[in-house]
């Protein structure tokens, strides 16, 4: 059986309520995949670029990216926590509200693995706390660099809900940028609006902080 067809047909595999998947089955996924597969190998793809988003090894922290469960047909508030070793150890999640956890291993090297190449010099930081909302179009977004990618998928999340991002002047005006010529080439009305939102949100803080 192809890797595909085991990412099609296969659920990863549990082990005491852990779900043990393998990377390399959820990338490349064809048009004829289930959609709840898709949507799983997008979870598990963002869980992993969060993961990877900053330096820290060995750190727990709680993501911004939200719970998959629906527990009761009622999405589950919880963000996931996640903490990554040196590969070829897998990337460790949780919910930090449903306790759904798991490992995902093969991520090394993958398009999802965002650490960085060579060291770089962090200019002054400061925080840009944005809703839910605006933090899931940034994720939809499909043009960004490697430097905006680790912006979104290191949000953090909030302790009053919404995501935390932590930006330079520099990154924030990069990932506007981006957004603005997302927003442009946009067909679509609905996630237009999206991103126009998402935009005023940026700009926003972008002239508000110090
Ligand atoms: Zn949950």
């Amino acid at each position: 059986m192809t890797a595909l067809a085991t990412a099609a047909h296969d659920p990863p595999v549990g082990f005491c309520g852990m779900l043990v998947s393998d990377l390399n089955h959820f990338l490349d996924l064809s048009d004829d995949v289930p959609a709840p597969a898709v949507r799983l190998a997008q979870h598990f793809g963002n869980i992993v670029r969060a993961a990877t988003a900053d330096q820290c090894v060995g750190v727990r922290w709680t993501s911004a990216l939200p719970c998959r469960r629906r527990p009761g047909h009622r999405p589950c508030p919880g963000r996931i926590a996640v903490v990554r070793l040196d590969p070829p150890t897998p990337v460790q999640w949780r919910c930090c509200v449903c306790a759904d956890e798991g490992v995902i291993s093969n991520w090394e090297g993958s398009p999802y693995d965002l650490r960085r190449r060579r060291l770089v010099a962090v200019g002054a930081v400061s925080e840009v706390v944005i809703t839910d909302e605006v933090a899931t179009a940034l994720r939809e977004l499909m043009l960004l660099d490697p430097d905006c990618e680790r912006l979104v998928f290191g949000m953090q999340a909030h302790r009053d809900g919404g995501a935390v991002l932590v930006a330079t002047d520099e990154d924030l005006e990069e990932l506007i940028g981006s957004v603005a010529a997302e927003a442009n080439h946009e067909s679509n009305r609905r996630r237009q609006r999206r991103l126009d939102v998402a935009f005023d949100a940026l700009n926003t803080a972008a002239q508000t902080r110090w």
